[in-house]
């Protein structure tokens, strides 16, 4: 959806009509009067684990096409069929704002994307720093996670996750973002007062358990986009400190709609 945002947009209400159905992300265009084919796990779902039936209404959204609903008019073992009825919401513009994490441990790290979709975040871009303990991600795991998050959270957007990157690499290409760097060594400016002064878009930086190298803090210090940022007298684990300042961010440049 590009960069522009408004915030403060209309949202629609979550608890609307229809909102008690199932919502399945599928990722192919959804038309009106189509019907779609499920692919195999997602039949194993609606059959085994949920016991739908044929006639059985769904809601269906694939991160492009707003939210659609649609009826169960084939479902078996092998097959399963969804005839699109109506489209039940249409695409909104969404926060864009990033969050750059380095991986930690596996549940984690599951953590944070489910969390962090949950929250509204548009991008996750893994950092890889001198001290990530965990540089092994598994991409599809986590995107199952991401997905499995924005179904149940009524998002109409998926959103992206980017391949591990090393940070002075990723760095080098940042630019026209303001970078919230979540500075533990302290100094940073309180993170409300810097976030104000950071629109969309903005990218959440967060360091590993074992936080930034000194060289690695040098050369965030060093960049014109970065904004260091202090959450505070205590040290958080890095999975805290990436969901407390995703909803700083969200009430004070999101859509929670906070007016300072
Ligand atoms: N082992 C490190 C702490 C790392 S905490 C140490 O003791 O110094 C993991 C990450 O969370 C940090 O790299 C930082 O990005 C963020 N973080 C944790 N507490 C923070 C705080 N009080 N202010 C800003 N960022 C913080």
């Amino acid at each position: 959806m590009g960069d522009a945002y408004r915030p403060f947009i209309r949202y629609d209400n979550p608890m609307r009509e229809n909102y008690t159905l199932k919502r399945l992300f599928f990722k192919e265009s959804l038309t009106a009067g189509e019907s779609v084919s499920l692919p195999k796990d997602q039949i194993h779902y609606l059959a085994t684990v949920l016991r739908m039936c044929e006639g059985d209404e769904v809601r269906v959204f694939n991160g492009r096409n707003g939210e659609w609903l649609g009826k169960l008019t084939k479902l078996s073992k092998r097959q399963a069929e969804i005839a699109l009825r109506k489209q039940l919401r249409k695409p909104m513009a969404m926060p864009n704002v990033t969050l750059a994490f380095a991986p930690v441990k596996r549940h984690r790290t599951a953590f944070i994307f489910e969390k962090a979709t949950e929250l509204g975040v548009a991008r996750f871009e893994p950092i890889l720093t001198a001290r990530t303990q965990f540089p092994k991600l598994n991409l599809d795991k986590a995107r199952a996670q991401i997905i499995e998050a924005a179904e149940q959270t009524e998002r109409l957007d998926i959103p992206d996750l980017f391949k591990p990157e090393k940070l002075l690499d990723w760095l080098g290409t940042q630019s026209g973002r303001h970078i919230i760097f979540a500075d533990e060594a302290g100094e940073g400016t309180p993170a409300i007062e810097a976030l104000s002064k950071a629109p969309a878009p903005a990218t959440l930086l967060i360091g590993p358990e074992g936080g930034f190298t000194e060289e690695e803090r040098d050369a965030l210090r060093g960049h014109k986009d970065v904004i260091r940022v202090s959450l505070g007298p205590r040290i958080l684990r890095a999975d805290t400190a990436a969901l407390s300042l995703l909803s700083l961010w969200q009430a004070v440049q999101g859509d929670w709609g906070v007016h300072l």
